[in-house]
């Protein structure tokens, strides 16, 4: 749910609240990475996506999959993911020597934080079963990728909105302005509702375990 948290300038909006994973670790990413990891680092990398880690322990499917009902995050309707991107724009505007808002100026910016499960397997573990989960891994991550997509390339709609709507209407006011942004949010939010309508959350991509 939206939840303005405070007027300083900034106007900044929480869409999503979930709730924390039990286990966060930074990620390490080695130099042998299979593709889809790569792709995580390249967005990593170009976007500062911060990349949690819960851990799962588990020696067959049916172990690793009951650990990821148990521990993966909940989404913003609280129902349990193996993963979990949330995103959040934050928009802005100077104000003018007068203390009027500059809403020609606003600006957009956008903060993603992915969660996923991390299995560290025993060695001797079943091949198949290593199989199975890295073909999984990997589906997890490029449907998560998606979502990361949805903010990072439309995130600067929400700024150009109000710039738009000011030069349209010079008296537009600060409350107005936040409306606009939070209705081009909820067309970007959609995109992310879309996507797994569509794709059963990643399952028709092979997110299945
Ligand atoms: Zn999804």
């Amino acid at each position: 749910m939206p939840r303005p948290l405070r007027l300083i300038g900034w106007f900044m909006l929480i869409l999503v609240l979930m709730q924390a994973p039990e286990v966060v670790t930074a990620i390490p990413l080695s130099s042998q990475l299979p593709t889809a990891s790569q792709q995580l680092k390249k967005a990593t990398d170009r976007h500062a996506i911060l990349v949690q880690e819960y851990k799962i322990e588990g020696n067959s499917r049916a172990e690793l999959r009951a650990q990821l009902d148990q521990l993966g995050p909940k989404d913003s309707l609280g129902a349990n993911r193996d993963a979990y991107t949330e995103w959040n724009i934050a928009w802005s505007w100077p104000f003018l020597a007068d203390s009027k808002p500059n809403f020609s100026q606003t600006q957009s910016r956008h903060s993603i934080t992915m969660i996923l499960p991390r299995w560290d397997s025993a060695n001797g573990t079943d091949r198949d079963l290593l199989g199975q989960w890295e073909n999984y891994y990997n589906a997890l991550i490029l449907h998560e990728l998606e979502h990361v997509e949805h903010a990072v390339r439309n995130h600067r709609d929400v700024a150009e909105a109000i710039r738009i709507a000011a030069k349209k209407n010079p008296r537009l006011n600060t409350k107005e302005a936040n409306k606009i942004a939070r209705d081009t949010l909820a067309k970007i939010r959609r995109l992310d509702r879309m996507l797994d309508e569509r794709t059963n959350h990643g399952k028709t991509q092979g997110v299945n375990f």
